[in-house]
């Protein structure tokens, strides 16, 4: 267990800047996962910390010590990568003590360490077989294995269920969160799967373009989004946005109207310096629609596709040409493409952003 600590971090590659100044604090034991985009630099801050890329400047702290120029053998870290990479020719057993007997250690004790992380990751039965002669999952648990048995105070993993079929990467998320449970080392978790950041993370990182955009718990990134990207990264189906207008700010209220459908007007309990036709966004999650006439205004849309999975439906819907929404209903068996719909927004479930996508509350 260590923490981890990244101030001011930045990387550029020639004269085009990647990482553009990462300041964070992960605290020892946690399990804290960078999610965003693809390309939005999530594996380069990763490699940082291991020591695979320069650090072009900032500075970085594991367990209290500099390590920017430190070799990534000394770091304490082990890192897990989408690709894992046995040694085709080796088995489990000697593809998991492989780094260990490099490094000189006793043979009895690359045993013993050995033997620990097999019986965590279950693994006893395949100890004596080739890679090829194991499933997808099973290589990624032996990938795990090589790195348990280093005994690292920090975990990184990079996007390491990518490669595994959409049922693997659930059971394997499941493994995952139960290795933390068990071994309490500081994890650090690259994904651009929302859906693996908020079931695995004790703090969520959003990046977006080489910066950070906000960072909490899952539910508090869910329940307080800091402006428009956070709120439409996390959550699935994706949070609604639409187009709105305001009428009226006093006293600790913002009445505003939609644009594509004027008479739809809410009142929000909402502070923000925003004045009379100010141009904003209202976000409302596909969950959060209620039925028509319980909420604070009706909202009519035309459908044109719906979903139905049993226990919900997705309406995929439009208030005006350009302007697209989807409506999570228990009760929408029976709707079909082209009916009119008429659903209600209730001001509680509204967020507010204004036009640069800040939220305003
Ligand atoms: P992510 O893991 O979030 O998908 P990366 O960290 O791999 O993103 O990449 C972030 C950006 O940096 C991308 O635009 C990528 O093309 C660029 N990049 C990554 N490695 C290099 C490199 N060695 N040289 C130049 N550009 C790079
Ligand atoms: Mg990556």
């Amino acid at each position: 267990m260590a923490e981890v600590r990244l101030t001011n971090i930045r990387k550029s590659f020639g004269a085009l800047e990647i990482i553009k100044g990462v300041d964070l604090h992960i605290e020892p034991g946690e399990f804290t996962v960078f999610v965003g985009p693809s390309g939005c630099g999530k594996s380069t801050l990763l490699r940082m910390i291991a020591g695979l890329e320069d650090i072009t400047s900032g500075d970085l702290t594991i367990g209290g010590a500099r390590m920017n120029d430190v070799d990534p053998s000394k770091r304490g870290i082990a890192m897990v990568f989408q690709s894992y990479a046995l040694y085709p020719h080796m088995t489990v057993r000697e593809n998991m003590g492989f780094a260990l007997r490099f490094a000189g250690m006793a043979k009895d004790e690359i045993d013993r360490r050995v033997a620990e992380a097999a019986r965590i990751l279950e693994l006893d039965p395949l100890m004596d077989r080739r890679p090829k002669a194991l499933s997808g999952g099973q290589r990624q648990r032996v990938a795990i294995g090589r790195a348990i048995v280093r005994h690292p105070d920090v975990f990184l993993f990079d996007e390491p269920l990518s490669n595994l079929d959409a049922e693997l990467r659930v059971h394997m998320r499941v493994e995952i969160a139960k290795l933390h449970k068990t071994l309490k080392t500081t994890i650090i978790y690259v994904t651009h799967d929302q859906v693996e950041a908020m079931t695995l993370a004790d703090k969520i990182v959003v990046l977006r373009a080489g910066n950070i955009e906000q960072v909490g718990a899952p539910l508090d990134l869910y329940d307080d989004p800091a402006n428009m990207f956070v709120a439409g990264f996390i959550g699935s189906p994706r949070m609604n946005f639409l187009k709105g207008q305001v009428i009226t700010a006093e006293d600790g209220m913002v009445r505003v109207a939609l644009a594509n459908q004027p008479q739809v007007q809410l009142s929000l309990p909402i502070a923000a310096p925003v004045k009379s036709g100010d141009a904003v966004s209202l976000g409302v999650r596909p969950e959060n629609f209620v039925a028509a006439g319980r909420g604070d205004a009706d909202l009519s849309v035309e459908v044109d596709v719906a979903e139905h999975l049993g226990n919900t439906s997705y309406v995929y819907a439009h208030v005006a040409a350009d302007e697209r929404i989807i409506i999570e209903r228990e009760d929408s068996r029976n709707t079909v493409s082209r009916d009119r719909l008429t659903v209600g927004l209730a001001a509680s479930q509204i967020y507010l952003f204004d036009s640069a996508g800040q939220r305003l509350k």
